[in-house]
């Protein structure tokens, strides 16, 4: 089955908002096995609704819209969802009388006569309830066997209407059970791991393999359906081994829940290491990242913030000769840093970064983007060298993944 999302509205059209409802609804498709072929984005205007309406239905099974539902007059997304449809509007005294008691339990006296037009529902329509606003949603299943949902366009209401309301419909429609494997790879970039596994994906059927490059990963989602999990699982099973051959320790998990700061707090838990942190550029970054883990306690002990030349003298002993000699974006400060934080502090483990984040303070020598990591254990420091891009945001970022990263091996 496919589906098509419509988003309605001018000012999505325009750029004033950002598509987030489409970004939703498209990945949870995905997460039902149902294949989107097409996203349009229309504005508030009858003839021009209706020709993607109408578009939409001559190619695709379910068609989800979002917004137009509210009670303004450039709100007509039902209007023409049901003469698309060929269905007539009719009043509900039930959907009004929820709207009436929506707006009471909000104080609100005075309820405006333009609100009853979203008391009419599309005749022969599943009604979809909204516990979050006014207006209603509709399912109505055309007479072709397409289904048009429609949502508002708020996604706090929007959202919670699809969780509780649309996939339980949808499931029932597309029965077979998927199951999907999270491959979480670091370390490589979007473009090295798709030429690694071309092959895989032009053969790809069941199960699917669908690339997500995020900021210094790149995810693999790979979902299988049949009739039931075990199925599912047993047709998942091979290709997950075969991508763990392919990527072997670049990869570092294959679970969704499992984030790469998480990884990272297992594997010292486990082998009993603490740890310690010393920051230059990324300012806390990393402690901060290791702290979100619930449970960090176990084994992160404490961190540095050593932003200045003196403080990284003053609280990690790192000599003022590799400073003025080598500079505070360094291999040799870097190595020092990691070794003061750890002796300082009795940990296992300590891991410092220093680099250059930018804008300003790029020379030739030192690029905007270098960074230097280094890790103390067993009495022995490694330091690697990083050449990131983009903006400091980013080059901060991506030196507290490679940091993790560098952790976890
Ligand atoms: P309302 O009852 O608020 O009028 P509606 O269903 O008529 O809701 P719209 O009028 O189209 O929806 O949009 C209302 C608001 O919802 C927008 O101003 C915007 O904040 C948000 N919104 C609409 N469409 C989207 C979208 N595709 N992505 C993110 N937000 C959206
Ligand atoms: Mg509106």
């Amino acid at each position: 089955m496919n589906a098509e999302i419509i988003s309605v509205g001018t000012e999505i059209l325009m750029g004033n908002i950002v598509n987030t409802n489409a970004t939703y609804l498209a990945q949870e498709c995905a997460k039902l096995g149902l294949f989107v072929y097409h996203q349009v984005v229309v504005g508030d205007n009858e003839e021009r609704l209706t020709q993607v309406m109408e578009q939409a239905l001559s190619r695709s099974d379910v068609i989800l819209l979002t917004g137009g539902l509210g009670p303004t007059e450039d709100d007509l997304t039902k209007e023409v969802a049901a003469k698309v449809a060929g269905k007539l509007l009719k009043r509900d005294e039930r959907t009004k009388e929820r709207i009436k008691s929506y707006f009471k339990a909000r104080g609100v006296k005075e309820i405006t006569q333009n609100n009853w037009k979203q008391a009419e529902i599309i005749e022969d329509a599943i009604v979809l309830d909204n516990d979050n606003g006014t207006a209603p949603g509709f399912i109505v299943e055309t007479s072709d066997n397409k289904r048009i949902v429609l949502l508002p366009g708020p996604p706090m209401e929007m959202n919670p209407m699809f969780q509780e309301k649309v996939i339980p419909y949808l499931k029932k429609l597309q029965p077979d059970v998927l199951v999907t494997r999270m491959v979480k790879i670091c370390g490589m970039g979007e473009s090295a791991v798709e030429t690694k596994i071309k092959d895989l994906i032009q053969q790809q059927t069941n199960p699917t393999i669908a690339t997500y490059a995020k900021l210094g990963e790149v995810h693999l989602r790979v979902t299988a359906s049949a009739k039931n999990e075990d199925a599912a699982k047993k047709l998942l099973k091979p290709v997950v081994k075969e991508l763990k051959n392919r990527f072997d320790n670049k990869i570092y998990t294959t679970e969704e829940e499992v984030s790469l700061e998480s990884c990272v707090l297992k594997l010292l838990v486990k082998n009993e290491l603490s740890l310690v942190t010393a920051e230059s550029c990324t300012g806390g970054l990393l402690a901060g990242s290791i702290v979100n883990v619930p449970g960090a306690s176990e084994a992160f002990k404490e961190g540095f913030i050593t932003y200045s030349n003196k403080a990284k003298r003053k609280f990690l002993d790192v000599n003022k000769s590799t400073l003025k000699k080598y500079g505070a974006v360094s291999e040799k400060t870097a190595k020092e840093m990691a070794r003061g934080a750890a002796i300082g502090s009795d940990a296992d483990i300590s891991i410092a970064i220093t680099g250059v984040a930018g804008p300003d303070g790029g020379t030739e020598e030192k690029p905007i983007g270098l960074v230097y990591i280094g890790c103390y254990i067993k009495e022995k420091t490694i330091v690697k060298e990083y050449r990131f891009n983009g903006s400091r945001e980013k080059i901060r970022q991506q030196a507290v993944i490679a940091a993790l990263d560098l952790l976890r091996r």
